[in-house]
């Protein structure tokens, strides 16, 4: 017996579905419906992978009838998934041009999927901005709009197209457009445009009140502006929000300590994070080995010696942070929470699956997993 692949096995049913309904159409008296010879020829090298024969047969067919605009569909799919996406877009510029109005919009979305597959995005663009003028496909068209902005790091027209999409979509995605505006306001604040930086940053909490990546960047613009005492307040209200954002937040934090002659900064930093009452006391010391530089570790034992993880002395503390940043070093200090990369570096949108705010310290995993080893059974 041979396995079928799943996407295959989906695409033999889909064809079975497209011809009965073709034939079915063209034949609307008869009860039971008959499938011509090719199309049985046709299944049989589709499920047994010989999809080149397949994509022949099914072509003909298409030809042969030329209202069966589903099996070109079905095939124009096929090919794209296959990679032959020159054989897509004959299939779908066909349709557009020469297809039924009913037809037509459709196969300009399929056409525009060819491109964007194809790495041709001025393209796919172009034929989306048409789309996304009107029409059924709308919608679909402006998300991916937004998504080939995002992948160019656009947020300028990522924005735009943002504010095009229906009321209640924006609402559902306000923390998107808000991370949109947190990006324009970074490119401002690196070209030295604090005031641009401070508007963007209250349009960005406009979409999202409360926001630690706006608190984050509005610390900057207060450190700059000669406030590091707002700065501060600032960077450690963020990381009570979002103790994910330790590894970023503490060494400015400690920065400004030393600067301001801050009293307490550990103690403070403790405080904070067990306030935000998400981490586990494990969770909690190996951030915090992990997110405080080498040569303040020592500093850590005093609030961790009462946590009961182990971490009691300046020298296990230095050895766990050690440790812990080795580990990170190879193999990554962050994991996305959707599609599971790693990653050295902080992402605020996921560079493989394109999640917002997916990204969580490596170390919260590692010390789940030691707390459950440590559980008695
Ligand atoms: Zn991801």
């Amino acid at each position: 017996m041979f396995e079928l692949p799943p996407l295959l096995l989906a695409l033999a049913f889909i064809l079975v579905g497209v011809a009965a309904w073709f034939l079915g159409r063209r034949n609307g008296a008869a009860r039971t419906v008959r499938l011509p010879r090719d199309y049985y020829v046709g299944l049989d090298h589709l499920i047994n992978d010989r999809i080149d024969h397949a994509a022949e047969i099914f072509a003909r067919m298409a030809e042969a009838d030329g209202d069966a605009a589903e099996i070109q569909f079905a095939l124009g799919s096929l090919f794209r998934r296959r990679g032959e996406v020159d054989r897509a877009i004959s299939i779908h510029s066909r349709l557009r041009d020469h297809g039924g109005p009913g037809t037509r919009d459709k196969a300009a979305f399929a056409l525009a999927l060819d491109y964007q597959s194809a790495g041709l995005m001025d393209r796919a663009e172009r034929v989306f901005e048409e789309l996304a003028a009107s029409g059924e496909y709308r919608h679909a068209a402006l998300d991916h709009l937004v998504g080939i902005y995002e992948t160019q790091g656009d947020w300028a027209k990522a924005l735009k197209v943002f504010n095009e999409l229906p009321p209640a979509v924006q609402l559902e995605r306000g923390r998107i457009a808000a991370h949109y505006l947190c990006e324009l306001a970074e490119q401002a604040l690196l070209q030295g445009e604090s005031e641009r930086a401070g508007t963007l940053l209250r349009q960005a909490r406009v979409h999202q009140p409360s926001l630690p990546r706006a608190d984050i960047l509005t610390a900057r613009l207060t450190e700059r502006a000669g406030d590091p005492g707002g700065a501060l307040a600032l960077y450690l209200q963020a990381l009570e929000m979002a103790p994910g954002l330790a590894l970023e937040i503490i060494p400015a934090v400690l920065t400004i300590a030393r600067q301001t002659g801050h009293a307490d900064t550990f103690g403070e930093l403790g405080r904070r994070l067990r306030g935000s009452g998400r981490l586990s006391p494990r969770q909690l010391a190996w951030l915090l080995a992990t997110a405080v530089p080498p040569a303040e570790v020592a500093h850590l034992a005093g609030i961790t010696a009462d946590l009961g993880v182990g971490v009691e002395s300046a020298a296990e503390a230095s050895s766990l942070s050690a440790l812990l940043t080795r580990i990170g070093d190879a193999g990554g200090r962050y994991q996305c929470d959707d599609c599971g990369l790693n990653s050295v570096g902080w992402y605020w949108h996921c560079p493989k699956c394109r999640s917002w705010d997916s990204l969580r310290p490596a170390v919260f995993k590692w010390a789940e997993r030691a707390d459950q080893s440590a559980r008695p059974t």
